[in-house]
């Protein structure tokens, strides 16, 4: 266990990421001095290092660790020693850990999707999901929802290819899950309808608006889940909510992925329910 925390995130654009309050708040509650820098490689002095350059400097001051957003999730890959088996499933790494001069990729979106489903949506039927999205957070998010016992996931993605090439390693790294790709979500879900809907497109954020699929399709009985959280409450929650779905907004997924890289970043459990309050707090 760490009496202090120092870790950052690498990404573009991450100005308004309220993954620094978080892991500071829940740091200084269990009395670490703690600092969670937003490392933005827009700014000069970082683009010029590069994310190879930047990972170095950052295990030379001592880091215990780095979180990993966009566009560096794959990149990051090839700067690593081990990945768990997760990040290796996903093929992506939100969370590095670095430990005695070695860098261990995690994915703990994999995990904080799964554990806010699990918390959010007990109970819940799970013979078969609909995903909308195939993109680096839909990879993930099919992978969390096999571990929460989806037996048949249906995957749909404007790029047809991404949703097939999915489909597959879905099917590969979680044998137990029926995977497949469709183009027509409409005949889809009328013909074989699903318990409940996930959206990993990136519709229905502030500068997206709207719905990557049919309200017309969405039955009260089916749950539907967003990962969007910006706004919290996205048109495919307040249509679904509307029609008394049970719903689950997408503040699970970004509160348990700091969750978990907290404890591994300090090796000491995180209170979910102050992480939550902090981001809510925002
Ligand atoms: P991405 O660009 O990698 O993937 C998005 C995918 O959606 C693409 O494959 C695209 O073809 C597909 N798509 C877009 N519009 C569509 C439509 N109308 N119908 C079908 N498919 C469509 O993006 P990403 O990194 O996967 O992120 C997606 C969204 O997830 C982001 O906008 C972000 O808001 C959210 N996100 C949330 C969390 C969280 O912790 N809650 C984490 C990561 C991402």
């Amino acid at each position: 266990q760490s009496e202090t925390l120092l870790a950052g995130l690498i990404g573009r654009g991450i100005g308004l990421s309220r993954t620094p309050a978080m892991h500071m708040a829940e740091a200084e509650a269990q009395g670490l001095s703690s600092l969670y820098r937003l490392l933005d490689m827009d700014a000069p002095e970082r683009s010029q290092l590069g994310l190879a350059g930047i990972l170095s400097a950052c295990e030379a001051c001592g880091f215990d660790g780095l979180n990993v957003t966009y566009p560096y999730k794959i990149d990051v890959i090839e700067l690593l020693d081990t990945l768990s088996d997760n990040a290796r499933a996903v093929g992506a790494v939100n969370t590095v850990v670095l430990s005695q001069g070695r860098r261990i990729g995690h994915n703990t979106d994999l995990w904080g999707f799964a554990e806010s489903f699990r918390r959010g949506l007990e109970g819940s039927a799970t013979d078969h999901a609909l995903l909308l999205g195939a993109g680096g957070a839909g990879v993930a998010v099919a992978h969390a929802l096999a571990d929460c016992g989806i037996a048949r996931l249906t995957i749909v993605d404007s790029d047809r290819g991404r949703a097939e090439r999915l489909a597959e390693q879905v099917s590969r790294n979680r044998p137990g899950v029926t995977a497949q790709a469709t183009d027509d979500p409409g005949a889809g879900i009328r013909r074989d309808p699903p318990d409940g809907i996930v959206n990993a497109t990136p519709m229905g954020m502030a500068k997206l608006p709207g719905m990557a699929i049919d309200a017309a399709l969405i039955e009260p009985a089916m749950w539907v889940a967003d990962i969007v959280y910006f706004p919290l409450e996205t048109e495919l929650l307040r249509v679904a909510r509307a029609k008394g779905c049970r719903v689950l907004p997408g503040s699970g997924m970004a509160v348990f992925q700091a969750v978990r890289a907290f404890e591994l970043f300090t090796g000491r459990a995180a209170e979910s329910e102050r992480m939550a309050a902090t981001f809510e707090a925002l």
